[in-house]
């Protein structure tokens, strides 16, 4: 038996006049005499012509739209337009049949909520093929960045007794008879008699074992799963996600956006280059996209210009201050356009307030920094107060086109009083986190670090609108099928 060629192999070959062996799935089939196959290894199919006069009817019948076949047969120099080669077959073996009439993907373009219900299947078509050899390049890309530069994977823990935000959006970990769990004296459920002895959940980050990793190893990352109970049904969160936190030794905040920015970069440069095809086809499928919206709500760019233009330009770098004073200013916020009007200084920048500024004003990505203290988590170092008394903390968010925040980090707090002391202010308990509370004891030193969203990364270097479409099996609320 001859080897399995890929689809991609065999077209981008110089070699013809040779037997090969191709196996995939049909994606149509003409004339009783072309079969248009395809094996995910690239968007494009390869053209398999079919000798209909000296084949058996019956087989011919059985090669359906999404049928598994293998065939054998010569590659040649294509007869026809668009493709360089094709194979003419000279043996053709149905692996898997696929009736027609059962099968529920149809060889046309179907919905993306249709294929949501259908995630078991959709891989099988072109736009998710795109979008999961595209997803795969990023994943590589973010490992090649970090390894190029010396820094050390660490795989932190998924299971956590820690909430790393404070926010409370975990999902327990417990192997509890739900039903009948053991209680304290106080009729409190007593997490002592469960499996940890003591209430652990799902890890909402990994940041601050990141921290402890980077106080020895000095430049770390992690790439792992991260679980939020966050009711938001939007099209840019998930309960399960992967993010990307990498912590840094003797970073302060400007080191901290260089990297951020570099690292962005070099992933979207990776994807461009590798997946070329599948963008293309991705551009091709936003613009059709595009057409059915009104004239004045199309984007200016396609695709690939979006992704080119965010390789070309600096983000633009501002504070959380200034970024206040523009939206103020800002023509929607003086016309009451804005849902939540921007008055004051202080409150959290709604997504609608950041797509102006990276939309509309700047029109590039935009990393703002400097946030009131307020809002922002009790770990980010402080700063000294402004002339009007105004308290922030070194954060920094980056901001994108169509997404709104991707990465979300700052330079942390080193200094032990003054990290104690906002942690008593926001009601962190000390002792549980006395081991993060050690690295500011023992050796202290500026670091710094952030998380970004890889489906949020995903989401913007394939155009898709929702986040639910670049992951395999989206986990959001209510659903957790296949
Ligand atoms: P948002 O305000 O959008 O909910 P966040 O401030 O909660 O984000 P961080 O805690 O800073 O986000 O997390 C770091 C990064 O992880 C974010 O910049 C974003 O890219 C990503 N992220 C956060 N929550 C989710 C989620 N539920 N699903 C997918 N990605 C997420
Ligand atoms: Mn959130």
């Amino acid at each position: 038996m001859s080897q399995r060629i890929k689809i991609k192999a065999l077209l981008e070959s110089e070699q013809t006049g040779i037997d090969i062996t191709v196996k995939g799935w049909v994606r149509a089939f003409r004339q009783n005499r072309f079969i248009a196959l395809n094996d995910g290894s690239t968007n494009n199919n390869i053209q398999i012509v079919v000798d209909f006069e000296n084949t058996d009817p019956a087989l011919l019948k059985r090669i359906t739209f999404g049928a598994a076949i293998s065939v054998t047969g010569e590659l040649i120099p294509s007869q026809g337009q668009g493709q360089k080669v094709e194979v003419i077959a000279k043996e053709i073996e149905i692996l898997g049949d696929c009736d027609p009439e059962e099968y529920p993907l149809q060889p046309k373009r179907q919905t993306l909520e249709f294929l949501r219900e259908k995630a078991h299947l959709r891989f099988r078509t072109n736009t998710f093929g795109a979008i999961f050899r595209v997803r795969n390049s990023l994943a590589f890309a973010v490992h090649q960045f970090f390894q190029e530069r010396g820094f050390i994977y660490l795989h932190t823990p998924i299971i956590t007794a820690s909430d790393a935000e404070g926010a409370g959006e975990t999902f327990h970990v417990t192997n509890f008879d739900l039903a009948n769990p053991p209680k304290t004296e106080n009729g409190e459920i007593d997490f002592s008699q469960d499996f940890f002895a003591k209430a652990t959940n799902l890890t909402v980050s990994g940041q601050l074992e990141g921290e402890l990793g980077a106080m020895a190893l000095s430049d770390i990352y992690t790439f792992g799963p991260t679980f939020r109970a966050e009711n938001s049904n939007t099209t840019r969160h998930l309960a399960e996600f992967w993010m990307i936190e990498p912590e840094v030794a003797f970073n302060d905040l400007d080191d901290n956006m260089d990297l951020a920015e570099d690292m962005l970069k070099y992933v979207i440069k990776y994807a461009l280059d590798k997946n070329a095809d599948d963008i293309e086809f991705l551009t091709q499928r936003l613009t059709e996209e595009e057409k059915q919206k009104p004239q004045n709500e199309r984007s200016e760019m396609t695709l690939v210009d979006k992704l080119q233009f965010c390789l070309d330009n600096d983000f633009e770098r501002l504070t959380y201050t200034e970024a206040i004073d523009i939206l103020k200013e800002s023509t929607p916020n003086k016309k009451k356009k804005f849902q939540y009007p921007v008055e004051g200084w202080g409150t959290d920048l709604q997504s609608e307030h950041e797509r102006y500024l990276v939309e509309k004003h700047f029109k590039k990505p935009v990393i703002l920094t400097d946030y009131p203290k307020e809002i922002k988590a009790f770990y980010m170092r402080q700063n000294e107060p402004d002339a009007n008394g105004r308290e922030t903390v070194r954060a920094m968010d980056i901001l994108f086109p169509g997404i709104g925040e991707i990465v979300g980090g700052s330079q942390r707090e080193e200094r032990l009083d003054k990290l104690e002391q906002r942690m008593d202010e926001m009601g962190i308990p000390k002792d549980e986190l006395w081991w993060y509370l050690d690295t500011r004891r023992f050796g202290a030193c500026p670091h710094a670090g952030f998380g970004l969203g890889f489906e949020r990364l995903v989401l913007f270097v394939t155009g898709m609108g929702n986040i639910r479409d670049v992951i395999p099996f989206p986990r959001y609320p209510k659903n957790a099928e296949f």
